[in-house]
């Protein structure tokens, strides 16, 4: 604040500024006047001021308080108001009638009306520090939006009673004073008497520089600077503690906005790899505050940019360059980040990388696949950082390092588990090839040399290498060694995969495998078959191994060992299977050999006890009693009915037999036919028979025939006393024909109506109705090799039905 307190420069009210300081004379429906900050000049003010008010002496507090804001919003500076005496409402139509557009500088931002709470108590409760925060974080972020300074105004009856005490009250408003002085802030404190104590009241006036009471603004002659030595260094080192907070504050706000913004990232998984990883560059740039970032991947002496960002010459995707003039080496041999912020001034200057890249400052840190290097993440600058790289910018990088190597390994977990799957489902490769395959795929995953199938008998301590991938030269297939001197005895009792890292350390230091074949590392897998001798599945390396098997690696190796498992099984089953179908086929050929020539030869015999009987019959039939002659009889009727069996049991055989020449054939005329041969039968039992359009199928003619007149006489023999009606009928199902004989018959017993389709099943006495128990399982026969299938459905006294289906070879 200058050293005079005046009217604004007069061209708006015409008046001239007064000269001295003091009180100015004040109109007091004219607040407009009052000029409360003095000049621009804040380098030399403390404009902070009281305003004492009495609601009974006239002063129009709100129309006072209204015009303090108006002119900061003038003077471009950013207007706070803590309403508490007043309403919101009463303020904003104060403001209004002040001739402020309060939509717009509330919608701007200029203005804010706040509550007490929202200004003082933003934590729960009055803190004078956290006050101090708060105005200067304000300030600084209000001339960062182009305000010129920062102005507020408070009711502060806010602070009366329990909300704050008056000696923080107090502390409060003295510690205001250094911290405006000399800065953009314009504060007006509004007093109202009547609420206040005197003491406070008092209080007040020793902490305000200005003073406002209703006749005017004036110096303050009752205001204390503070003046100790001992207050200064109090409050700068609270100013100082404030400000590290908000530095403090600031960096962790920024830490974690980047934090969400690289989870974000991550999390966003419509992005490719590639993707994500050049957002990761463009994200550290940011973060670090460099031009340069890249993704780089080693190859034995060589690295190679897979992703880069920034006009770096030597810098972008797909360039190449020796690992030694590069940092990466220094990255790939360091266990931890690198940084480095100034590369002259720490000496690494006269370095092949330096003459090469010329980064002055650099951070970046190695991405390990399975324990191994695969390559780095960096980030750089041709020009040097001002600030050392601070634990949260390497705990990001290292954060976006981790994130690709998960990924990276995720997509090699991913990219083996597909070609175990493609090798596992190739139809082309045989067995043993296919195990040649996994012996490869396993070797490259797993970093290992050796890969094997050997059978083992715990019992007599024995292990026969059964196959390899040639790779050891003493590990050989049918190679027999002792099975305790072999790793494969610590896979030999366990299902779960093993792994041996440290042979002397797991107790294999005595033995053939470790000592004399000079395997360093193993995983193996016991594999349990039925009925086979038991196997071990493994791989093995003659380079130790620096650390031991993932899980994933073990889970892999156990896939792997499931399917040889599941593949060895199989096999054994189809082997088993044929054999069982070979012997099948021979003895069913030898069955069918068997019943062709028993009825082809059995006809000749019974042809002759028929036909001498008869000769009896006729020769010596007037010698025989009538007792011989009924013998006779028996003897002819049994012989007849070995001949009805002999003769379907030969076309069973036959249909057995048949080879199958398939042609189209029209059921119809089939049908007809079989009617035809059964006229007889037809005509002595009276039979209806109807017959629906039936379809085209391929087949064999001749069975088929008998396949309808087999069901079409036994509907008939079968129908009973009353009328016998048979219809065929035929339907058209997706692929199928089905053919329907329905009689009004006797009927089946449900639990009958399978069985009737064995050989020699019948469910009558000859004498009740004649027959061979054949002509069923014939029907089965000839619709097996159709390719179709028989059944019945039936009820007893109501009549049966019997369908057929048969592929459809036409559409109609
Ligand atoms: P069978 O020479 O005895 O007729 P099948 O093999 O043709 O020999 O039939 C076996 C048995 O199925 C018959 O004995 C009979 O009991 C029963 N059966 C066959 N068709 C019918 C039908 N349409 N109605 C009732 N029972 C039948």
């Amino acid at each position: 604040m200058s050293d005079h307190v005046g009217r604004e420069n007069g061209a708006k009210t015409g008046r001239s500024p007064p000269t001295n300081p003091g009180t100015t004379d004040l109109d007091h429906d004219d607040y407009d006047d009052l000029e409360f900050a003095c000049g621009h000049d804040h380098a030399r003010s403390t404009d902070h001021y009281a305003f004492i008010y009495d609601n009974d002496d006239g002063v129009d507090q709100l129309a006072l308080a209204a015009s303090f804001v108006r002119q900061g919003l003038e003077r471009g500076e950013r207007c706070l108001y803590v309403a508490d005496d007043n309403s919101r409402g009463d303020v904003l139509t104060a403001m209004r009638s002040n001739g402020i557009d309060v939509d717009d500088a509330l919608e701007s931002g200029s203005l804010s009306l706040l509550t007490p709470a929202e200004m003082y108590s933003q934590d729960g409760e009055f803190d004078p520090e956290a006050m101090l925060e708060f105005w200067e974080e304000t300030l600084a972020e209000s001339k960062a939006d182009g305000f010129t300074g920062l102005r507020a105004t408070a009711e502060m009856t806010w602070a009366v009673g329990e909300r704050a005490s008056d000696e923080a009250l107090v502390e409060y408003e003295a510690l205001l004073n250094p911290l405006y002085r000399n800065e953009e802030y314009t504060v007006l404190c509004q007093y109202n008497r009547d609420e206040f104590s005197d003491a406070v009241v008092e209080d007040v006036l020793e902490t305000h520089p200005y003073i406002t009471l209703e006749d005017g603004v004036s110096e303050n002659v009752y205001y204390e600077p503070p003046d100790t030595d001992e207050d200064e260094t109090a409050v700068d080192q609270m100013l100082e503690t404030a400000a590290e907070r908000t530095e403090t504050k600031s960096e962790l706000r920024s830490h974690k906005r980047y934090l969400r913004e690289l989870y974000e990232a991550t999390a966003n998984d419509t992005k490719s790899f590639a993707e994500t990883v050049e957002q990761f560059l463009e994200l550290g740039c940011k973060r670090f505050g460099v031009e340069i970032g890249f993704f780089a991947r080693i190859h034995d002496d060589e690295f190679e940019i897979l992703h880069a960002r920034g006009s770096h010459e030597h810098i972008q995707q797909g360039s190449r360059d020796a690992l030694e003039r590069s940092y990466c080496q220094v990255v790939i041999d360091s266990p931890d980040p690198i940084c480095t912020i100034d590369v002259p001034a720490e000496g690494w200057n006269d370095d092949l990388a330096y003459e090469t890249y010329g980064l002055d400052c650099y951070i970046g840190t190695q991405i390990d696949v399975r324990g191994t290097p695969y390559g780095t993440l960096c980030f750089a600058s041709t020009s040097p950082r001002e600030h050392s790289f601070g634990e949260d910018e390497v705990t990001f990088l290292e954060l976006m390092g981790e994130w690709i190597t998960t990924e990276l390994e995720r997509e090699d977990r991913e990219r083996a588990q597909r070609t175990l799957y493609e090798i596992a489902a190739d139809t082309e490769q045989t067995f043993d090839e296919k195990v040649q395959s996994m012996f490869e795929l396993g070797c490259d995953r797993f970093d290992m040399e050796f890969a094997g199938i050997a059978t083992i008998d715990r019992n007599s301590d024995r292990l026969e290498v059964e196959v390899t991938n040639g790779g050891h030269e003493r590990i050989v297939s049918g190679a027999q060694l002792p099975l305790s001197e072999t790793y494969c005895r610590k896979t030999a009792s366990v299902e779960e995969t093993c792994a041996v890292v440290d042979p002397v350390e797991h107790g294999f230091a005595d033995t053939l495998t470790y000592d004399r074949f000079d395997m360093q590392a193993y995983l193996g897998t016991h594999l349990d078959l039925e009925g086979e001798p038991d196997r071990t599945f493994w791989f093995a390396s003659s380079e130790p191994r620096t650390s031991d098997f993932t899980e994933s690696e073990r889970t892999f190796h156990h896939l792997m060992g499931q399917w040889v498992t599941d593949e060895l099984e199989r096999q054994q089953y189809e082997r088993n299977l044929e054999r069982t179908v070979e012997q099948l086929k021979r003895s069913n050929d030898r069955l069918k050999q068997f019943a062709y020539a028993a009825s082809h030869d059995l006809r000749e015999p019974l042809r002759m006890i028929s036909s001498y009987l008869q000769l009896l019959e006729n020769r010596y039939g007037d010698e025989l009693d009538e007792d011989a002659h009924e013998f006779i009889g028996f003897a002819v009727d049994g012989a007849d009915r070995m001949r009805a069996m002999v003769d379907d049991l030969l076309a069973f055989s036959r249909v057995e037999q048949a080879e199958g020449s398939f042609e189209t054939v029209d059921c119809n005329a089939v049908v007809e036919r079989a009617l035809n041969d059964l006229r007889v039968q037809i005509h002595d039992r009276e039979a209806r028979i109807t017959v629906d359009p039936l379809p085209l199928v391929e087949g064999d003619r001749e069975q088929l025939e008998q396949l309808f007149q087999n069901l079409v006489s036994n509907a008939i023999k079968y129908s009973g006393d009353g009328e016998s009606r048979v219809d065929i009928t035929a339907t058209q199902r997706s692929g199928w024909w089905e053919i329907a004989i329905s009689d009004n018959g006797i009927g089946i017993e449900s639990e009958q109506t399978d069985r009737i389709f064995e050989v020699f099943r019948r469910l009558h006495q000859n004498d009740e109705y004649p027959g061979t128990g054949i002509g069923l399982s014939l029907c089965q026969k000839i619709v097996d090799n159709h390719g179709g299938d028989i059944w019945v459905e039936s009820a007893p006294g109501v009549g049966s039905t019997f369908f057929v289906t048969l592929p459809s070879n036409t559409t109609e």
